[in-house]
């Protein structure tokens, strides 16, 4: 997509440090990591978010994923990951072409899980019911 700086470096017209890729994919690594070894993967078809994207490519990003997180951990010593897929704005997208960060994990790194809160009594069910209704 014009203007797309992920559609850009999928298409090497801005360079990257690429550590995968394959016919729908394309891994490289984050500009501004969490930690070392912190790479992005992206579908070479854009798409803004994981809910516009093919079949196709949001599997082949998972294929990826799978593939390559083992040789990232290794390369950095790592003994642990964490998965992310900020979407949308108000979840702190700012790059809008469907990307999953893959970010090492080392013991006491200081990076901050979610913080969860209690619920109060029906809450959990009531959310629950919402959310099965609108599958139906
Ligand atoms: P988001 O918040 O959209 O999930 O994350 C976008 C990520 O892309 C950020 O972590 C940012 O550092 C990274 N990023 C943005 N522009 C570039 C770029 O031009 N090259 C690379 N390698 N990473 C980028
Ligand atoms: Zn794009």
């Amino acid at each position: 997509m014009t203007g797309c700086i992920f559609c850009k470096i999928a298409s090497k017209q801005i360079p990257a440090n690429v550590v995968y890729e394959d016919k729908m994919t394309l891994a490289f690594l984050d500009i501004h990591p969490v930690n070392p070894g912190h790479t992005l993967v992206i579908p070479k078809e854009h798409a803004p978010t994981l809910l516009e994207s093919s079949r196709e490519s949001a599997h082949a990003v998972v294929d990826t994923v799978q593939k390559i997180t083992p040789a990232i951990l290794a390369a950095v010593g790592s003994p642990a990951f964490n998965l992310g897929v900020n979407t949308g704005s108000a979840a702190g997208q700012a790059v809008h072409h469907f990307h999953l960060h893959i970010m090492p994990r080392f013991d006491a790194d200081g990076r901050e899980l979610w913080h969860g809160r209690e619920t109060v009594p029906g809450e959990l069910e009531a959310v629950a019911a919402k959310i099965k209704e609108r599958l139906e």
